[in-house]
Formats: C-alpha cells, sequence, structure tokens
C-alpha cells in the first residue's frame, strides 16, 4: 500500500481537468459559454484526492523544512531546476513543499487553473504577483472599489517601495479601463470578482477581453465569491484569494492563494529571481493541511452563506435601511450573465 499512495504523483499541474473546461481557447463567447456549464464544486470533488502515507484518508503532513538527498549530483540538479516536485524532488520548504502543494493543487481544481501555490495570507498572495508580473516602475490599472489592504498596497506602498503606480478607474466603464492602459508600460489589470465591501461585480468576460487586446494581464482577487464567480474560467490570467475568509470559514487561519499557469507558479519560487522563494511568505504544511480538510464542505458553507446574508438584507431593507445586495429583487436592475450559480 505505501508504495501506491506516497507522494510520487505531486505535480505542479492540475492535470485532471474537467471535460467541460476543454474550450477552443480562440472562441471568447464559447468560452463563456462552457464556462457557465461548469461546477466548481463538481471540479473540485473530482480532483485527485491524496491518501495519507500509511493509506489514511486525510493527506499526511509534511511537516520538514529540509529534505534528503542521497546523491552529491542530485543536489546540483535540484539547484539548476532539472529536478523538482514534478520528479518527486524536494529540497527546501520555502520553495515547495508536498503538502502544501497538495492543497495547491486543490484550490487549482476549484478555480478551474493549471496550478495553484499557497502563501502565508491574502496580502502576501497579491503582492508576490504583483511584485513578479509588474516589477519596478511598472504601471497597474486597478479597480477604485477594492479592499482597503490591496488599495494602500497599490496606492501607498508599491509607489514608494519600487515605483509601481496604479491608476484607479471605474471597472463598469469599459472605455475608462480602455483608455488607463499605457501601452509597453501597463502590466496588470487588477481587480476584485466582487469588492470587499461594496460589492462591486467585475464583468471579468469584457475585462479580460480589454486585457486580452492591450497585452496586459488580468488578475482578479475572488476571496468574496469562491464557488460562485469562477474568474479563470471567464478568461482572468491570475486568480488571487485571501484564504482567510470563505474558503478557511471560521476567522482562525489567515492564508492566500495565487492560481495559475504552471510557467507562473514556477516563476514565483524559482532560486534565482522567483519572489515567493526569495521574500518567503510561505505557507505552513500544518496549516496547509487544516484548509485542505475544510474545502470540500466550502461549497455547502457558501450556500447557506448566500441564503443568511439574503435574509438578512431582506430584514435590514424592511426596516427602510439602504442595502447593498446583489440578490434582493431590484438591486441590481441586472445581473450580469455569469453570475449564473446563484441558489
Ligand atoms: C481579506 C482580504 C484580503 C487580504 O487577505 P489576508 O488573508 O487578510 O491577508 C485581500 N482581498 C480581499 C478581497 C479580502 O477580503
Amino acid at each position: 500500500m505505501a508504495e501506491l499512495i506516497n507522494f510520487s504523483n505531486i505535480s505542479l499541474s492540475n492535470t485532471k481537468k474537467n471535460s467541460l473546461e476543454v474550450a477552443d481557447e480562440g472562441e471568447d463567447n464559447k468560452k463563456t459559454e462552457v464556462a457557465n456549464k461548469v461546477d466548481p464544486a463538481a471540479a473540485l470533488a473530482s480532483a485527485r484526492h491524496e491518501f495519507g502515507e500509511h493509506g489514511g484518508v486525510n493527506m499526511s503532513i509534511e511537516a520538514s523544512v529540509t529534505f534528503t538527498v542521497m546523491e552529491a549530483d542530485t543536489m546540483r540538479r535540484l539547484c539548476s531546476g532539472e529536478l523538482g516536485p514534478d520528479e518527486d524532488y524536494y529540497i527546501y520548504s520555502r520553495q515547495f513543499n508536498p503538502t502544501v502543494l497538495n492543497l495547491g493543487r486543490q484550490m487549482a481544481s476549484l478555480e478551474g487553473t493549471e496550478a495553484a501555490y499557497c502563501t502565508a495570507s491574502g496580502m502576501s498572495a497579491i503582492t508576490a504577483v504583483l511584485l513578479q508580473l509588474v516589477g519596478a516602475g511598472g504601471h497597474v490599472v486597478a479597480s477604485q472599489c477594492l479592499y482597503g489592504g490591496t488599495h494602500a498596497l497599490l496606492s501607498r506602498f508599491l509607489v514608494h517601495a519600487c515605483g509601481i503606480k496604479t491608476t484607479f478607474v471605474n471597472i463598469n466603464n469599459i472605455d475608462e479601463v480602455r483608455s488607463a492602459i499605457r501601452a509597453g508600460e501597463t502590466k496588470v489589470l487588477y481587480v476584485e470578482s466582487m469588492s470587499n465591501s461594496t460589492l462591486v461585480v467585475a464583468d471579468i468576460p469584457s475585462l479580460a477581453s480589454v486585457a486580452k487586446e492591450k497585452g496586459v494581464k488580468l488578475i482578479v482577487d475572488n476571496t468574496f465569491t469562491p464557488m460562485i464567480v469562477s474568474p479563470a474560467r471567464l478568461g482572468a490570467d491570475v486568480v488571487v484569494l485571501s484564504l482567510s475568509k470563505f474558503i478557511c470559514g471560521s476567522a482562525d487561519v489567515i492564508a492566500g492563494a495565487i492560481c495559475g499557469p504552471v510557467s507562473l507558479v514556477k516563476s514565483l519560487a524559482n532560486h534565482q529571481d522567483g519572489v515567493l522563494m526569495l521574500t518567503g511568505p510561505m505557507m505552513n504544511a500544518k496549516v496547509a493541511f487544516e484548509i485542505s480538510e475544510r474545502l470540500p464542505h466550502l461549497a455547502l458553507r457558501i450556500k447557506e452563506h448566500s441564503a443568511r446574508a439574503l435574509a438578512y438584507a431582506t430584514r435590514i431593507k424592511r426596516h427602510g435601511l439602504n442595502v447593498i445586495y446583489l440578490g434582493l429583487p431590484n438591486h441590481p436592475p441586472s445581473l450580469p450573465p455569469f453570475l449564473h450559480w446563484q441558489s
């Protein structure tokens, strides 16, 4: 049994694709249509399950920081990148850890991306992706309605730390978004699927087509709508999440995730110039295990969260107060067509 269930099949790539996800990349409409049929809960449930080292129904926790190397030459090959997690070789958990990688594969299934890697917090996931994709002196176009920490990061910290400047726009005005993108200078379009806390919904398919047309990467923070919106299935290049909110579910763990192509995860973890590897906001393996145990219940919890939020919103509105809640009958007049998974 032990040989059958060791970690040798861990790979960076979430290779087991839901057949519905195999869409024609060239046809945006078709892709959106296909995306509408993908159930993230089903995708997560059909992801490869990792067993424990001794056959346990739960995965083992690989708590080691360093890993044993039996041959001197293996060390050289690990350092050159020739060997890595895809070949079941690990060197140091600040780069890759098998348990954290398992959670990453679950997150990739949930979000419909090729790969994912998890970080110590949502803010470290966001910061790492921005630093890696934008670089010193680069320009970002971002939604004016963002989580406070992300807004401060973009409007203050990244400006004086490394000269990254941001233009904040109304993302519901596509012309404003398009004209804020500067040729050759803008690297990233950054939005939240549903903003914290004003609940502005991003029209991801339209934003993705502007990003594609202008050659910039669309990064979507999906913290508020896991299971409800799948940004990558709608055309986002990278999905970042705080796992500290709905995904954790009990306000007891700070954690984050970056979901995107294998090439992005590899570049973030590169020995020489990877921002995660070199600045080190890694997730602890014990945290990865905790969150991994909670993912199977996420769909049920999100349905219940939605039902309760609607009940609260309805009651508050009945008291005559102003309420922003998308599920209320006349607010807004029409939901974007991709908000399909309403319970
Ligand atoms: C909380 C939050 C973050 C930051 O995540 P942490 O895990 O607290 O670092 C980022 N984006 C959104 C939308 C959030 O709600």
